[in-house]
């Protein structure tokens, strides 16, 4: 005899006879050894590549040591190649026996600070360096936390200087001082959108005027150019023809006592780049059908713009394999994932959920039919066919995932790639980790998720 109300015992009968749909922690049925080493590299590969030229480029050297190389113009089962535009977005292709294509696009960008185009100020016998934020980021979580600066400059004469100040041991960061406590009355009533202003996005950089007898009657911004011609040979100019970014400083870390977490900027979207690259680099024979990697640039402020997936990089990529127009046919049969993080419930803010609708961390990798805002604008939709098709290869192959929304439907929302890989014809679906704390100088990530979404781009590629 079943106890209960009628109702509880409805549901049971529905569980018993496998109807209801319960979620559970994926850690229960984790291989551990296999999570953490997972986690080891995926955190080696996180505290290196913070910005998205860092990534391409790693990217392009770990498939250089796979054997992938450049177009040879003579494309065949087996034969791996890259592409790149500029330095900022690049292709991972493996040619397959059948000529379907299965590609995974992720986006290398993260939120951050960039340095304006003039960015040396001084101000009360300081030396400042001002930024201009990139993407959606809470500017308050940006102030009074270590700041590394990561990036390229550009001379005149094409001659490169690569940046990167903040890292190593020993190393100075920069910060961006917030007001005291003691004088903040007025700054404290101010909405969190305001409380921290696009214009107080300034670093320091330096606090010792230049000793020059003729110089300027700025002396500390005299005295950090010094600086920056004596170290790196460039000039206030040239700082016009660069890309110098603020990162939170130094390694991503485990978090948690059982070590089950990550902790550490960047992982929207980089947790994907790493997944979909390694999925990629692992696939041991040749595939049936060619498999496809995109790491794009820009999502963050709309995918526009050189490197973004608004432009023509992915169809001109399929272009020079196999021809124009047998690309857009291919393109319009394709199989697509988004590869994007989710957003976890962050229980200390339950309100922002729809619990029943929201996606956990540890509960799998998070599948999306949709993403967008308000009435699902801005987002592409998978079509209930490919839904199916893609929970299918994820239960076959025993991979834990989960779905939802990005939180209560009137809150907010956000897009990803999916709208402009769409764009193509063929079937795209969202796809990606789920974190707390997305957009923040540190994102928090479970490691289970992050080895089953490595495990799930490996069956989807694998799939027939
Ligand atoms: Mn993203
Ligand atoms: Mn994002």
């Amino acid at each position: 005899m079943l106890g209960g109300t009628f109702i509880e015992q409805f549901r049971r009968c529905c569980y018993l006879a496998g109807v209801e749909w319960e979620l559970k922690s994926s850690w229960d049925s984790a291989d551990k050894k296999k999570v953490m080493s997972f986690a080891e590299d995926y955190k080696k590969f996180l505290g290196k590549c913070k910005t998205e030229r860092e990534t391409v480029s790693w990217a392009v050297r770990q498939a250089k040591k796979k054997g992938f190389t450049e177009y040879d113009g003579k494309p065949s089962p087996g034969k791996k190649y890259y592409f790149t535009a500029g330095e900022k977005a690049a292709a991972f292709i493996v040619i397959g026996r059948r000529k379907e294509l299965r590609i995974a696009a992720a986006h290398a960008d993260s939120p951050r600070i960039d340095l304006k185009p003039r960015p040396v100020v001084e101000d009360s016998d300081l030396a400042l360096l001002k930024g201009h934020y990139y993407g959606g980021i809470k500017k308050y979580q940006w102030v009074n936390h270590p700041l590394a600066m990561h990036g390229v400059v550009f001379k005149q004469d094409g001659k490169r200087v690569d940046i990167i100040i903040g890292e190593k041991q020993g190393d100075p960061v920069f910060v961006i001082p917030d007001l005291l406590p003691h004088l903040a009355a007025k700054q404290m009533k101010k909405t969190a959108e305001e409380v921290i202003e696009g214009e107080a996005l300034a670093v320091l950089a330096g606090n010792t005027p230049s000793r020059r007898k003729n110089g300027s009657k700025k002396r500390f911004k005299l005295g950090l150019l010094e600086i920056l011609n004596k170290k790196y040979g460039i000039t206030e100019e040239d700082l016009t023809s660069a890309e110098l970014e603020l990162v939170p400083a130094g390694p991503p870390a485990d978090l948690g006592l059982d070590n089950s977490m990550v902790l550490g900027y960047g992982q929207d979207d980089r947790s994907s780049c790493y997944a979909v690259l390694r999925a990629l680099f692992d696939y041991k024979t040749v595939p049936q059908n060619t498999l496809a990697v995109f790491l794009l640039d820009r999502e963050e402020i709309g995918s526009v713009g050189k490197g973004g997936a608004s432009t023509s990089f992915l169809e001109n990529v399929f272009a020079k394999v196999c021809g124009l127009e047998n690309a857009k046919r291919l393109l319009e049969d394709s199989k697509m994932i988004s590869a994007d993080v989710g957003a976890a419930l962050n229980p200390l803010y339950k309100d922002a959920y729809d619990p029943s609708n929201a996606t956990y961390l540890g509960r799998g990798v998070g599948v999306f039919k949709y993403t967008g805002r308000k009435g699902k604008y801005d987002s592409s939709e998978a079509t209930a066919e490919y839904f199916a098709w893609i929970r299918n290869v994820l239960n076959k192959a025993g991979i834990p995932w989960q779905t939802g929304e990005l939180g209560k439907v009137d809150l907010g929302g956000g897009g990803t790639v999916a709208a402009f890989l769409a764009k193509h014809g063929g079937d795209v679906i969202d796809m990606g980790v789920c974190l707390l704390s997305m957009h923040s100088p540190a994102e928090v990530s479970s490691k289970i998720d992050l080895y089953n979404m490595y495990r799930a781009i490996t069956s989807f590629f694998k799939e027939k």
